[in-house]
């Protein structure tokens, strides 16, 4: 990350310039020699995609929006925030600080001297909000900067502000048992030598994943490297489905999570007070190297004990709530328990903006509800996210109040679509009672109880509103089109969006430019009134995401989509442990149907190192697989190691090295191998998103 204040090479950009003309979809990668295009179209390249949704809080590759200030209508709605809670809430800011030994400064570099990690990037969140933030969210930026190494209670410390996660430490007989292990191999590395510079060193006797989100096990090589645990049979322990949904759960949809993950978590945006400011869980995310530590002892079982280093757990699964893989654990010796991400202080998503199929409300409500058993006999409960709470009415009263937000979203959106309602209308609706809104730790920093009741509506009746207009509607361009048109053209419909602007009313006003803008991408008036539009409504956001989406639709309007998907190859130690049937599979999925519909086609994928073979047949428009032995009737044979197909996967290896390493050899028609990887799409991951 680069610090966007200052003299960064992000320097601000001059307000007059011009926005840029509205991107073109990104062109086709030649067709052959295929590994140089097959990485970014590849199942690898959206695995990479994929794990990185939440990896992209890197540093913005290009220069900031124009940023403009905040209107008088969004000032005066910071206000009456301001006034109806107490934002100063001492009592939370009081828990953040609690046993705090020291905190970092500087920056954790990589290898190759690339910032992954600054300490100093947020400095600039202190102090009062400043117009261009909810006071509310500001309030959170403020908690989550209180970063560094903090004592939770007799034998349990949290390295918090180190990425986006925290990594826990646990004493045992022996040494340290690490809870989750952050994204990177740099921060967590950075994480645990501060530990050790603070506490002494002791060796890690233990690692625990409490779920299968990458920002909780991204960084475990940089805890303890893969050779030591395996010498030293360091128990590594996760919950039922861990490998599987770590290492495969965004192969097939990385891309576009990829994407929409660059506006939910703010990646091109400048970090100050008209940028990201937070992201409700944490600062941000690093962006380094991902790898991974396969467990030794899978927790099974709902209910399940397990001795590490001398120390009793007790681990209870919880799949389905916050991840489909996820535990949470009591360590009733010190009086302790684990919320994993379950519990945190925020409204958590039920759909998560970037993309992603909807969670469970009322199992998550469930599984609160259980915990309250788990933690009556705790003092303090300590969480992956954010800070702990100390004592037992407040932990009552933490877990319960996470529970009933939950299930009140749950059960109030299912009664009013039972009423009729949409899920647009459900959203303008819903709110919470005052008994819960008027806790902070239930706001929606994160989710939102808006987004949160469509994902309710989503999870039970899908897209469809049941209206026959809706049914078949134009696409957007299309109806923008005609909206222009009836609008009387396209400066009658911008003017009329101005007049919505000034009156404060900018959801009307992005309503009416987006025709504008889907009927003419080079309408620049249209844009850059869009643009300060998205502006003031990221500045009203309380939550960071819709902040973060808004001020990046600004950026885009303004500057057009990114020249450049993410890098792929920081993933590389983590694909290791991803089965190939998962990267066929999205292989499968990036076969361009109507270019493939009269091909017919079989090649025979042989790993010489995993005594595995595929068979992959292409008919009808669509490509399935077998493993199997190779196919006698096959066009072509490739023979590759897995670290081969890796590096393909990952653009570190392109036709040349196909061609010439000794860990790839070509049999049959060469030509008809070509024509097979021809056939599938590469996407780049840059493609518009606020223009067509
Ligand atoms: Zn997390």
């Amino acid at each position: 990350m680069i610090h966007p204040e200052g003299n960064s090479p992000m320097a601000r950009a001059p307000e007059a310039d011009p926005p840029t003309p509205p991107s073109h979809r990104p062109a086709a990668v030649p067709a052959f020699p295929w590994p140089a295009g097959l990485a970014p179209r590849s199942s690898g390249a959206a695995a990479v995609a994929a794990a990185c949704a939440v990896l992209l809080a890197a540093c913005s590759p290009q220069g900031p929006a124009a940023g403009g200030d905040a209107t008088p209508a969004v000032q005066q709605a910071h206000a009456a925030v301001a006034k109806a809670a107490d934002l100063s809430d001492p009592a939370t800011f009081a828990d953040a600080r609690r046993g705090f030994i020291a905190a970092p400064t500087g920056q954790v570099k990589d290898a190759g001297n690339q910032v992954i990690w600054d300490f100093d990037a947020f400095a600039f969140v202190q102090g009062a909000a400043p117009p261009t933030v909810n006071p509310s969210l500001w309030r959170q930026a403020l908690l989550n900067n209180q970063v560094g190494l903090f004592k939770v209670a007799d034998r349990i410390w949290q390295l918090r502000g180190f990425d986006l996660a925290n990594l826990t430490l646990i004493e045992g007989k022996t040494g340290w048992i690490v809870v989750d292990t952050l994204t990177a191999r740099e921060t967590s590395a950075a994480a645990m030598a501060f530990a050790r510079q603070h506490l002494g060193h002791k060796p890690v006797s233990g690692v625990i994943f409490t779920h299968s989100h990458v920002d909780h096990f991204g960084g475990a090589l940089g805890v303890i490297p893969a050779e030591e645990a395996r010498a030293r049979q360091v128990p590594v322990v996760a919950p039922a489905g861990f490998l599987d949904e770590a290492t495969s759960e965004n192969v097939m949809m990385g891309v576009a999570m990829g994407r929409r993950a660059m506006f939910m978590y703010g990646s091109r945006l400048p970090r100050d007070a008209k940028g990201t400011v937070d992201t409700g869980l944490g600062k941000a995310v690093a962006f380094g190297q991902v790898g991974l530590l396969a467990p030794t002892q899978v927790i099974d079982q709902p209910r399940q004990e397990l001795v590490i280093d001398g120390l009793r757990f007790v681990f209870h699964n919880v799949p389905g709530s916050e991840a489909p893989s996820e535990f949470v654990f009591e360590i009733p010796e010190l009086k302790a328990f684990c919320g994993a991400e379950m519990m945190s202080h925020t409204l958590h998503n039920l759909y998560t903006l970037r993309g992603a199929k909807v969670r469970d409300a009322l199992k998550w409500a469930g599984y609160l509800d259980d915990s309250l058993q788990y933690t009556a006999q705790a003092e303090v409960i300590f969480n992956q996210h954010h800070w702990p709470v100390w004592g037992a009415e407040r932990i009552r009263g933490f877990i319960t109040r996470q529970r009933d937000t939950y299930k009140y979203i749950h059960d109030q959106t299912v009664r009013l679509m039972n009423a009729g309602l949409t899920s647009s209308e459900i959203a303008e609706t819903l709110q919470l009672p005052a008994s819960l809104h008027n806790h902070l730790n239930v706001r929606g920093y994160y989710g939102t109880v808006r987004h949160n009741a469509r994902a309710v509506y989503q999870h039970y009746l899908g897209w469809f509103d049941a209206h026959p207009a809706n049914l078949d509607a134009l696409p957007p361009v299309e109806a923008g089109r005609r909206y222009v048109e009836l609008a009387g053209g396209a400066d009658a419909l911008v003017a009329a969006a101005r007049k919505a602007y000034d009156a404060g009313d900018f959801r009307w006003a992005a309503e009416l430019l987006k025709h504008a803008v889907h009927a003419d991408g080079k309408n620049t008036a249209a844009r850059e009134l869009m643009a300060r539009s998205f502006e003031q409504m990221g500045y009203l956001a309380e939550s960071a995401p819709w902040r973060n989406f808004y001020l990046t639709g600004a950026l885009e309007l303004r500057q057009g989509p990114p020249e450049k998907g993410i890098p792929r190859d920081i993933l590389v130690d983590m694909l290791q442990h991803t089965p190939i049937e998962r990267f066929l599979e999205a292989m499968a999925a990036s076969l361009n149907g109507p270019k493939a519909a009269d091909v017919t086609l079989a090649i025979n994928l042989v790993f010489s190192d995993l005594n595995q073979s595929f068979v992959l047949r292409v008919e009808n428009g669509v490509m399935h697989f077998r493993r199997q032995a190779p196919a006698a009737d096959a066009n072509a044979t490739l023979t590759l190691t897995k670290a081969f197909f890796l590096k393909m996967m990952t653009g570190q290896a392109g036709a040349q090295a196909l061609l010439t390493s000794s860990e790839t050899r070509i049999g049959g028609s060469t030509i008809d191998l070509a024509r097979f990887f021809a056939l599938l799409d590469k996407p780049t991951g840059t493609f518009p998103i606020v223009t067509r």
